[in-house]
């Protein structure tokens, strides 16, 4: 399932489509924020 930075995907673990960096989200209300890493916008939930 895919997200892309601003969602609000829920409590979880996201790993960026580009480079795999994964970050974690600790509040449902978070929103995803821009990879650190590579500024990419789209991220798959691993976890
Ligand atoms: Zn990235």
């Amino acid at each position: 399932m895919a997200f892309v930075t601003g969602e609000k995907p829920g409590v979880g673990t996201f790993a960026c489509a580009t480079c795999w960096k994964r970050l974690r989200l600790d509040q449902k209300s978070d929103n995803l924020p821009p990879c650190p890493r590579c500024h990419g916008t789209i991220f798959i939930k691993v976890g």
